[in-house]
């Protein structure tokens, strides 16, 4: 969903379609060192953006904990010591707000890291995600003076958006959400179940806002990046500073799609972290801003849907290959 927002993106400033290297998941798995190392050895990118990743929400997370962790600690890996074998000097890593303690103070600034417990839903990713920041800190420290290399991070705060996962169980709250009040309204249910209390707290970026914020961090001179960030606490929030419940959310969604029945709370389902609002102040400060405003986005996102995946078999749980017993 990322990367082929910041295709959009890159496309819509002007970069010639012939400059961006892309591959889906089928063409390279990004999980095979060699196959990853062949593949930078043969096209020498100049720039990455790292926006592949194994993801997720609440209940894909807790239940393919094993998925979560190895999948994005090798995608990780792979690419960043490929990328700095082949002598790619700018790289962007794509992080995720779910870093941060589960109690950490509101909204969260980027000095949260690694000063609490992480919530048990999303620890496996969220430990995948803080090594994937440590790698880019670990590779400008002992390179960065030696190979001219700069690796940075983004932490995006939940995102959503086009080209996003619809699957009932593991998607994010906004796509599961979408899908089951269209179902409820094709067939006339009269209520829809939300999952959880409805109290917990969320944040939500529209995806094309990320892919702006991640071409501007990528750009960002280096001494502007440098007396935004430390050498040990590098990475930058991206988000759009305004959180809203989960029920909230839910009663935005029914009237975008139109759904005139009951919303219910489903309490044997996880809330999952109370809140995660997170500090954009370092981003802010370097100039940059969100632009599209939740309802816009919500609009967007279920023209989406109703385009691309409404018809879709995506009923169906498709585990790593490489990790299938
Ligand atoms: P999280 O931010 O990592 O917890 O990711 P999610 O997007 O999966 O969940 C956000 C919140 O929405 C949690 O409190 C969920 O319990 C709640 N939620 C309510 N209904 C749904 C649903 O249908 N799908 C998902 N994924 N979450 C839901």
């Amino acid at each position: 969903m990322v990367g082929s927002a910041i295709v959009r993106q890159l496309l819509a400033q002007g970069h010639p379609a012939q400059q961006l290297i892309v591959r889906t998941h089928a063409e390279l798995d990004l999980t095979h060192q060699a196959a990853t190392d062949q593949f930078f050895a043969s096209e020498k990118p100049d720039q990455v953006y790292l926006a592949a990743a194994r993801v997720g929400g609440i209940y894909a997370n807790d239940t393919y904990p094993a998925e979560f962790i190895y999948s994005n600690l090798m995608v990780q890996a792979n690419v960043i010591q490929a990328a700095f074998t082949h002598g790619v000097r700018k790289l962007l890593f794509l992080g995720s707000s779910c870093v941060y303690p589960r109690l950490a103070t509101q909204p969260m600034a980027e000095d949260a890291l690694l000063t609490g417990p992480l919530e048990p839903t999303n620890e496996p990713y969220a430990i995948a995600k803080i090594a994937g920041i440590k790698l880019c800190e670990s590779y400008n420290r002992q390179y960065g003076e030696s190979y001219g290399i700069d690796y940075r991070s983004v932490m995006p705060t939940n995102l959503y958006g086009p080209g996003d996962n619809y699957h009932p169980e593991e998607s994010h709250v906004i796509p599961g959400l979408i899908r089951r009040f269209y179902e409820a309204k094709q067939a006339n249910a009269p209520s829809v179940a939300i999952w959880g209390s409805g109290t917990p707290r969320r944040e939500f970026l529209y995806v094309d806002d990320m892919a702006a914020a991640s071409i501007y961090v990528m750009n960002l001179p280096r001494a502007s990046y440098a007396q935004n960030t430390q050498s040990m606490l590098s990475h930058i929030n991206i988000g759009c500073g305004k959180d809203i419940t989960i029920k909230e959310l839910a009663e935005t969604i029914r009237k975008v799609v139109g759904y005139e029945g009951d919303i219910t709370f489903d309490l044997l389902k996880p809330d999952g972290a109370p809140r995660k609002l997170i500090n954009s102040r370092r981003i802010d400060s370097l100039g940059w801003k969100a632009r599209v405003s939740l309802e816009e986005g919500l609009n967007l996102t279920c023209a989406d849907f109703l385009r691309n995946f409404r018809r879709t078999d995506i009923s169906t749980h498709q585990p790593a290959n490489n990790i299938t017993p």
